[in-house]
């Protein structure tokens, strides 16, 4: 067996158990490692003796490397190319801004600098969205939860992160095992990250829905519907085929009334596509009975891997009043950001070499909420 993450809590609780090791050691163990970096296992205090050898034997501190880093032009998107041990590599991306920019009804903002973590999932996607980089790809294989948390522990060495989206590489809900232990080590100690500044995002894998807020009570779910009609979304999303809207529809609402909680719709705007006066108002009655926040994307241009075009900004702005205006709906339009380093959704995908190493990047201090 391959040396594991000491941050694959199941199973290092798994062989802590079996040799009669309580596991309330674990989150010591983590707090160590984060705290001491460059230690070693004999270093951490106070554990039971056997915990050692299998420790040693069998786990590491860090299973990936921040093998490069990438800073945008405007110095608010960070992105991390992160290495496996088995040879892969994914994404990581840190956004930042300052909330307090701007005004809220007429009034200064509340709030601060932000810094948001966008973590990759799976290397490569099978879900073969055809305006996506990733899904251009195709799917290699599922990180382990320890993976996914290493991700977190590499951007947490440039700044403090206050919110967590799975918008990186692969579909969370396809490797959700790994999604659920990953976010339930992020929230409980010692990274305490608040459940309330996650978000999941899917493409609407419904049997995953539905399990989703019993499994992580207070966690964001935010649906990638791109479309207000099956045909639609079939058209740039083929594995919608798997998952038809009026059954997705059905889900959420089933979701939003165990969880009381909002759902966050990402719409991507492809000219001539999705982004027509008729869309915003089938999207508006789709979307009318439930509590929602809708985000308008503009498509960011991923080369020569796809004929989409970015809508105008005049159609994007429409499209916003339509769902505003008509529906009562809030509606966003998602700040574009880190274009110039590949690092702005749907644009993630492994390009390698990238300049810069970690060490001459420089600690960073402003950050960003994606999310509204
Ligand atoms: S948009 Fe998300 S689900 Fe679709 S191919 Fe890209 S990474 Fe996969």
């Amino acid at each position: 067996m391959a040396v594991r993450s000491v941050f694959d809590s199941g199973v290092l609780r798994s062989e802590f158990e079996k040799a009669g090791i309580n596991t309330h050691f674990i989150p010591l163990i983590w707090k160590h490692v984060l705290q001491n970096p460059n230690s070693e296992f004999n270093e951490v205090p106070s554990l039971p003796s056997a915990a050692y050898p299998i420790l040693n034997s069998k786990f590491k501190f860090s299973t990936s490397t921040a093998h490069s880093v990438l800073e945008s032009l405007d110095n608010v998107t960070t992105k991390l190319l992160i290495k496996l041990q088995n040879g892969s590599f994914v994404e990581a991306v840190i956004m930042r801004y300052d909330s307090r920019l701007g005004t809220c009804a007429g009034k200064p903002r509340s709030g601060g600098p932000r810094a948001t973590l966008c973590i990759s999932s799976q290397v490569g996607c099978k879900m073969g969205c055809t305006f996506c980089a990733t899904g251009s790809m195709g799917f290699k294989s599922n990180l382990s939860s320890g993976e996914i948390v290493e991700q977190l522990v590499h951007a947490s060495r440039f700044c403090h992160i206050r919110n967590i989206v799975f918008m990186g590489m692969g579909e969370p809900m396809n490797n959700y095992t790994s999604l659920v232990e990953a976010i339930r080590i992020m929230t409980g100690f010692p990274f305490q990250q608040s459940p309330k500044r996650i978000t999941v995002s899917t493409v609407g894998i419904i049997h995953a829905i539905k399990k989703f807020h019993d499994d992580l009570p207070s966690v964001n779910l935010a649906v990638s519907l791109h479309a207000p009609r099956q045909d639609i979304r079939c058209q740039i999303m083929p594995a919608a085929r798997a998952f038809p809207l009026e059954k997705l529809m059905d889900a959420l609402r089933v979701y939003q009334k165990n969880s009381q909680q909002k759902i966050f719709i990402e719409y991507i705007m492809l000219d001539g596509v999705n982004d027509g006066e008729q869309h915003a108002h089938q999207l508006g009655q789709l979307l009318e009975m439930l509590q929602v926040v809708v985000n308008l994307i503009p498509f960011n241009p991923i080369g020569s891997l796809s004929d989409f075009s970015t809508s105008t900004d005049k159609r994007v702005v429409s499209f916003q009043k339509i769902l505003r205006g008509s529906y009562n709906i809030r509606t966003t339009i998602r700040k574009q950001m880190g274009q110039d380093i590949s690092g702005a959704c749907g644009q993630l995908v492994v390009n390698l070499p990238v300049k810069g190493p970690l060490e001459s990047s420089g600690l960073l201090t402003d950050i960003e909420d994606l999310r509204v």
